[in-house]
């Protein structure tokens, strides 16, 4: 098997199974995955090259302030002012060896957060879905993609449902690609192989099933990675502006002292006594430590944020954290525990209605085989409460779906907030739908009555509701199923209608333990939570109030709502509103403008794909680790455990690093001061020098190096969280 020399877009996909050596139902078998590593090694780009521990400590003497020093040191050999030689020559060693102790540290600890972020792919090996991680894949493994995955390896398509890809990572475009399963010609160039998927490119819509045929450098973007193997890790824009700043105070210390040192010669005194000691002033002045210190405090601020499960991914939002002033959060995980449980079935034919739940699922076993209490489970919550509930009562998903095999679906999105499937069956094609119980209602026209149809009248239609705000009031997580017959083979929202609803379902997801108390912390430490969930209202407050919060009838919209209000009109009332139920993403947009128009810092959670404009918005925007790749991707803040308590903790790092920040720059900024003034007033008045040269560099090195790096390492105070934001 060489995958090397092939045009996979101008194979058929079964050609491109055979050539790969597999199985397009079962995928390969795990004896001969274990082989394919073997010889094709690891599915992962080669690292950028760390810079070495010498071009560490190179580095170091990359500064104008060193430069001056060492100037300065040769003029004094040359003059044979040995004490002043020696004094500047240990400074220059000294200040070299403290940036790169601390140089080290920093990229030590940002290099330990790198490894954090393992990403996985769903693949079909031994005739059963899997997951596993991207590193492991081979050429020949059955990959499902989804909306909001990142494309794990390049493939070839083989089966394809509105498949829209991003490509930009690669080629460059901004439009998404509509990928499909048919044969192309070979001189198609690659941004237009519409059957092919890339690594690296990002799945905005749909569903496809891919056989992978390049790993690692085998790639198209491995080819590139290895072109630019060689460029050296960029600064981070932070840093860049850190230097920038101190380069701009010691351009304004150059300056004050070439005037020390004029004046000191028009005052008369000796050239070399006023050189020496206007080097010696410039030297202690310049805050040349300041960028390093900093990163070295963020770096270990992140380091301390992650052992408690946050993983920050931006050097700079360590530093916002700690002046987030509104926690915007979801409901399902972070406040409560994701382990859904299927609590109450309404409806008169629960099979039915168990059936449509199993059916309309991405969750899945991966090992169907061993006893239920071991099973692995992956997907969402609310797919695998679902999926549980219906196994116990003997509907197995494995089973239906032989029955009545998918030809199309549409994945559930917090947008439409629900999933539809399309199944073949005997004479026509059944369309399944489960999601929020007011869309099903909406496109409901009947409801399924121990097995008779009847039409949704006004009473039925009341009853209906009754029984949802019943379900909800309870703080149940509810979703209704409905069915519909079609002789369409394509599924389009627009078609999805006219529906039989078939019965409500009702899920309980009880609280995290310790939610109620980091929110309490929260409201201690001046800072705002606001629910923002796309559940029902009802559900959303009866949350809300479990958590302690007292929450009226102003304080809660839904989204629809806040649809009507005007700008004025939302920018007035939105101090008081913290519960927005039924919110769809874009709605996340219109909440974090409107705080940030009241100066506020804004932190806001999102998961799916179409959160990410939110998040990429907000000034903080956390992901979960169980969230999708591109969400992940524009976050600040990544929750490995999907717990709210973690942003709390977080805050209270960011609190801590911006504390120490301040310490660093008021304690070197503060020296700086105090030289340029005594050594600039003694020559203008006329005194003699109060200190020489060779005293302030010593000062210098001792007094700013060392309490600079005990300040960067200092643990946080108490009582960070007592205060204001
Ligand atoms: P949140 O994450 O804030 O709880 P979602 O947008 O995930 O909100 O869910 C909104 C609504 O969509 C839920 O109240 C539920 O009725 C429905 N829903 C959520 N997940 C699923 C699912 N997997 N299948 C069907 N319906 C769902
Ligand atoms: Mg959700």
């Amino acid at each position: 098997m060489e995958p090397e020399n092939h045009y996979w877009h101008n194979l058929s996909a079964e050609k491109t199974a055979e050539v790969l050596e597999v199985d397009i139902d079962k995928g390969l078998s795990e004896k001969k995955v274990t082989l394919r590593q073997r010889k094709f090694g690891p599915n992962s780009l080669p690292e950028k090259k760390p810079l070495s521990q010498i071009q560490i400590f190179l580095e170091q003497f990359r500064s104008i302030l060193i430069y001056i020093l060492i100037v300065s040191g040769i003029i004094t050999l040359i003059l044979k002012e040995w004490t002043d030689m020696v004094v500047i020559f240990f400074a220059v060693i000294l200040s070299t060896v403290v940036g790169y102790i601390q140089e080290n540290k920093a990229s030590n600890a940002l290099r330990e957060l790198k490894k954090v972020l393992k990403v996985k792919a769903i693949c079909i090996r031994d005739g059963k879905e899997k997951q596993v991680l991207q590193k492991d894949l081979v050429p020949g493994d059955i990959i499902i993609l989804k909306a909001g995955d990142k494309v794990p390896a390049d493939g070839r398509i083989i089966k394809s449902s509105n498949l829209r890809i991003n490509e930009a990572p690669l080629t460059g475009e901004w439009l998404t690609a509509a990928k499909h399963s048919r044969f192309l010609r070979k001189e198609i160039p690659i941004a237009d192989r519409e059957n092919m998927v890339y690594m690296g490119t990002i799945v905005e819509q749909g569903e496809g099933k891919v056989i992978v045929t390049g790993t690692g450098l085998n790639t198209e973007i491995g080819r590139v990675a290895l072109l630019i193997r060689e460029t050296r890790e960029e600064k981070t824009p932070y840093q860049k502006k850190l230097s920038y700043f101190s380069g701009i105070v010691g351009i304004l210390i150059i300056f004050v002292c070439f005037f020390i040192f004029l004046e000191g010669l028009i005052k008369g005194r000796g050239f070399i006594e006023m050189f020496t000691t206007a080097v010696a002033v410039a030297v202690a002045s310049i805050p040349e430590g300041l960028p390093v210190a900093m990163t070295v405090i963020l770096a270990l601020g992140m380091q301390r944020i992650l052992k408690k499960k946050g993983l920050v991914r931006k050097l700079s939002a360590a530093e916002t954290l700690g002046s987030t002033s509104i926690i915007c959060t979801d409901k399902t995980l972070t406040l409560t525990q994701g382990k859904m449980e299927v609590s109450q079935v309404k409806s008169q034919n629960k099979t039915s209605c168990m059936k449509i739940a199993v059916l309309c699922n991405e969750a899945f076993i991966e090992n169907p085989e061993s006893p239920r209490k071991s099973w692995k489970i992956i997907g969402r919550p609310t797919d695998k409460a679902l999926l549980v509930f219906g196994e116990k009562m003997g509907l197995s998903k494995l089973k239906l779906e032989k029955k009545l095999p998918k030809i199309d679906e549409i994945p559930f999105n917090s947008q439409n907030k629900f999933i539809a499937t399309l199944r073949q069956d005997k004479k026509e094609n059944l369309l399944f739908v489960s999601g929020a119980p007011e869309k099903i209602i909406n496109l409901s026209s009947k409801i399924l009555e121990k097995n008779k149809e009847r039409i949704i009248n006004k009473t039925k239609s009341l009853k209906l509701k009754q029984e949802l705000e019943k379900l909800t009031g309870q703080g149940l997580r509810v979703i209704a199923v409905a069915y519909g017959k079609t002789k369409e083979t394509k599924l389009k929202k627009k078609n999805i209608s006219n529906l039989t609803f078939v019965g409500l379902i009702g899920l309980k997801d009880p609280l995290r333990k310790d939610t109620k108390k980091a929110v309490g912390i929260c409201i201690k430490a001046g800072m705002k939570p606001i629910i923002v969930t796309g559940d029902h209202l009802l559900t959303a407050l009866a949350v809300a109030k479990e958590l302690g919060l007292d929450v009226k009838e102003e304080n809660v919209i839904q989204g629809k709502d806040l649809d009507k209000l005007s700008y004025r009109e939302f920018q007035k009332r939105i101090n008081q509103i913290y519960v927005y139920a039924r919110v769809e993403p874009r709605h996340k947009l219109r909440i974090i403008q409107a705080w940030q128009n009241k100066k506020e810092v804004v932190a806001m959670t999102g998961d799916g794909i179409n959160d990410a404009p939110a998040l990429k918005k907000a000034d903080i925007g956390i992901a979960f680790g169980s969230g999708t790749d591109v969400a992940e991707e524009v976050s600040d803040l990544v929750l490995l455990n999907d717990n709210f308590s973690v942003i709390v903790a977080a805050v209270e790092e960011g609190r801590s690093i911006l504390n120490n920040i301040r310490k660093v720059i008021t304690y070197l900024l503060s020296d700086t001061f105090t030289e340029i003034i005594l050594v600039g007033v003694s020559i203008m008045a006329g005194f003699p020098l109060p200190i020489t040269a060779v005293q302030i560099l010593w000062v210098n090195l001792i007094e700013d190096g060392f309490p600079s790096i005990a300040l960067a390492f200092e643990p946080k105070e108490k009582g960070l969280m007592n205060q204001k934001p």
